[in-house]
């Protein structure tokens, strides 16, 4: 069949401002045949934060680029999920934005339409930080509804072709190279090959089908953290929310002797009279861009296998449950929350951690915490090590500003072992279990994504298998599109 009668041209499409699609009609495997829709430069799996980046940094190389996810929109965890504010993009001491590139236009894009505030307007202690200090300066507050419309222009201006509803099934292999995969789609399964194949679903599924090494959860302990369905709340009293947490600043727990965690003085008032069974102390809320708006991080459901559709389903309850929980606690104990309003629980569960791959490198957590910055270095961040529920070997938070204000996050981490043609980016790369606690957060993972996309597309235009790309290429190109790399 010609792969035109299947790929929409994204140039008609953008023109009247829609996401370049694969025409669903064209994939036609309602008899249940299998039917193959054809090849493309580069096949990005996930549509995440570090998805999307992937895609659009390829797609501005001239790359030809299939993105498929299996929701109905992009931005993964940070729209289907919910999960906001974007945590720091800048350097250890709150002077330098280090995360620019792609993330940094999503931001001004998403800025512009009134769906964010700048993150150099954003300080740590402040209700945008949840009041947190540490690691909690330079924040995004951002609208996820504001962000779905953001990405789907961002992509479709490319030229990137989304396939919405789509599910990676299995990886074609040849010998130890990818080169495409089967998907589910709505109407039945389909292959599509591709010269470079970007995994970025999070759970590193692609790597794991097509035979790259692996561990679950912490590198010792198997323990993975723990899994939190976020919810929105509005109609909230900013002013009376505010003036409690500040009334009791002196009474907030402390972590390495910094602030850290609110509320839970009235956690600790709920739990007296039994209306508290949520294995945490306290509560993160987040205002979000309008002031009666919050963002809630405080369900915890622990033992969770992301790879389970029985443990996700579990989970999926038990957060809504932790919500309902969570509201009469806002209700009866939280002052400025008497009439807040439950906006929307998080269509699908926060994972924090599932497996990781192991690539040509293994970040360590140790490299962050020194401020190791590696010749190969495809992004900057300075984020925290942050494991939740004393799953990995850190047991809590460490802050990675002991040698310098950022690290760096080698190209070898992207590039998993015992398969070709294949990136890794996102919440799976190549890091143990502690590491991946500090740049699984979003901006990493949008500077990651937009390197693994420039990656995929230098491989594909020398026809070469990205092990093999020369790591200051991908530097210069990452440069050019307006990425800080020190
Ligand atoms: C509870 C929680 C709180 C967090 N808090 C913050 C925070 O405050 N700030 C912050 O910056 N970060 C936070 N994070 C981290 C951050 O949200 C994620 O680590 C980040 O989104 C990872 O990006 P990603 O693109 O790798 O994965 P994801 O965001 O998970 O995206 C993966 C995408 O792949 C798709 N996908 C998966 N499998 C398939 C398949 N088989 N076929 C097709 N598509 C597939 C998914 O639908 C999804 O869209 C939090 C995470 C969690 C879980």
């Amino acid at each position: 069949m010609d792969r035109r009668q299947f790929l929409t041209s994204s140039a008609a499409l953008a023109a009247i401002g829609t996401t370049a699609t694969i025409a669903p009609s064209c994939i036609g495997a309602s008899s249940g045949r299998r039917t193959d829709i054809g090849k493309t430069g580069i096949l990005v799996v996930g549509g995440g934060p570090a998805g999307v980046c992937a895609a659009i940094a390829a797609a501005r190389m001239g790359a030809e680029v299939i993105l498929v996810e299996e929701g109905g929109c992009l931005g993964g965890m940070a729209t289907r999920g919910l999960v906001a504010p974007f945590m720091t993009c800048f350097d250890a001491a709150g002077e330098t934005q280090i995360i620019r590139g792609i993330f940094g236009e999503i931001v001004d894009r998403m800025v512009a339409l009134g769906g964010a505030i700048h993150p150099k307007d954003v300080r740590a202690g402040s209700p945008f930080s949840a009041w947190i200090t540490a690691g909690h300066d330079h924040l995004t507050p951002f609208d996820a509804e504001i962000l779905k419309y953001v990405l789907d222009c961002m992509t479709a201006e490319v030229g990137v072709k989304i396939l919405f509803h789509a599910n990676f099934v299995a990886p074609l292999m040849k010998g130890r190279k990818i080169n495409g995969a089967t998907l589910l789609t709505r109407s039945g399964l389909c292959d599509v090959r591709a010269s470079v194949v970007v995994d970025a679903t999070g759970d590193g599924l692609v790597a794991a089908a097509a035979g790259a090494p692996l561990f679950k959860g912490n590198e010792d302990s198997g323990k993975m953290q723990p899994a939190t369905l976020f919810c929105h709340i509005c109609n909230v009293d900013y002013k009376a929310i505010c003036a409690d947490v500040e009334a009791h600043l002196h009474e907030f727990r402390k972590v390495n002797g910094v602030s850290y965690r609110a509320l839970h003085w009235r956690v600790a008032e709920a739990e007296a009279a039994g209306e508290w069974d949520i294995a945490r102390k306290s509560v993160n809320i987040y205002r979000g861009v309008r002031e009666d708006e919050w963002a809630v991080n405080s369900t915890r459901i622990s033992g969770i296998d992301a790879l389970s559709s029985e443990s996700l389903t579990s989970a999926e309850i038990e957060g809504r449950r932790q919500v309902q929980e969570l509201m009469n606690f806002f209700h009866k104990y939280v002052p400025g929350c008497k009439d807040a309003i439950l906006k929307s629980s998080a269509s699908t569960i926060g994972i924090r951690e599932s497996q990781h791959i192991i690539g040509e490198y293994l970040l360590p957590a140790d490299d962050l915490i020194n401020c190791q910055v590696p010749e190969d270095t495809v992004f900057l961040a300075s984020n925290s090590v942050d494991v939740h529920g004393g799953g990995g070997t850190a047991n809590s938070t460490r802050y990675t500003t002991i040698n310098g204000n950022w690290y760096g996050v080698p190209y070898r981490s992207f590039v998993p072992l015992e398969v070709e043609n294949l990136l890794v980016a996102g919440r799976c790369l190549s890091a143990t279990s502690d590491a991946a606690g500090a740049i699984r957060v979003m901006p990493p993972a949008m500077a990651g994504g937009q390197a693994a996309g420039v990656a995929a597309a230098l491989a594909c235009a020398g026809e070469v298998t990205p092990r093999s790309i020369d790591p200051q290429e991908i530097r210069k190109v990452l440069m050019n599109q307006g990425a800080f790399l020190g």
